[in-house]
């Protein structure tokens, strides 16, 4: 994955969304793509501020349904913004694409790398609460290690420009997407199950993918 992705929104002509309106300062507020799906709103110290839901805000986190009000009157739709990062920069292939297999219930190697996701996510979550950031050189390692999922949570961690509680969310909610049954057609939710619990089953109870021997 790459960095986040920023969108600025202002009337100033240099924003990549720009909003001519009487009530929006030149530099407004900022968007940024800490995943593809954890989008954070920051309002840059603008005149007539940011509304999120009815509460003026410095930063939050947004997402489809959330009102966001620009000064005094102005809507920002959530989809403009996702339509402009599209524009921006085409999502990129996956890391590693899918290799055909004879037997299309193994899925013993992409299970085998949940227990890596397991671990980074419970490294990640103590260091946050410990407010202990994780070393740049611990998160290009875990990266290397889960490809595939590894990346959003690094990122989360060490992100340096949302709060704790924000942080701790982001984390939760992409792992919560990322711990599930590696067979695309299954996809079922692991919650907070130990990754040896789980290998023990050997087989998905749901769609009957093997995990392990
Ligand atoms: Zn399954």
């Amino acid at each position: 994955m790459s960095s986040p992705q920023v969108i600025t929104i202002g009337r100033a002509t240099d924003n990549s969304l720009v909003v001519n309106k009487p009530s929006v300062s030149g530099h407004h507020a900022v968007v940024t793509f800490i995943t593809d799906h954890i989008v954070l709103l920051e309002d840059k110290n603008s005149t007539f501020g940011t509304n999120v839901n009815g509460r003026r805000i410095q930063q939050t986190v947004i997402g489809p349904d959330s009102q966001v009000i620009l000064g005094q009157v102005e809507p920002l739709d959530f989809r403009q913004i996702l339509a402009l990062r599209a524009g921006q920069a085409p999502s990129p292939p996956p890391v590693s694409a899918p290799v055909p297999k004879d037997d299309s219930l193994d899925f013993r190697a992409e299970f085998a790398e949940l227990e890596k996701l397991q671990e980074l996510y419970l490294t990640a979550r103590k260091s946050i609460q410990t407010k202990d950031p994780l070393r740049q050189t611990y998160i290009r390692a875990a990266f290397s290690l889960v490809p595939l999922f590894g990346a959003a949570i690094g990122q989360i961690a060490a992100a340096h420009f949302i709060n704790i509680p924000q942080k701790m969310a982001a984390l939760d909610e992409e792992y919560k997407r990322a711990y599930v049954c590696p067979n695309p057609k299954c996809r079922k939710s692991f919650g907070n199950t130990p990754f040896a619990d789980l290998a023990a089953r050997r087989q998905c109870p749901g769609c009957k993918a093997k995990w392990a021997d």
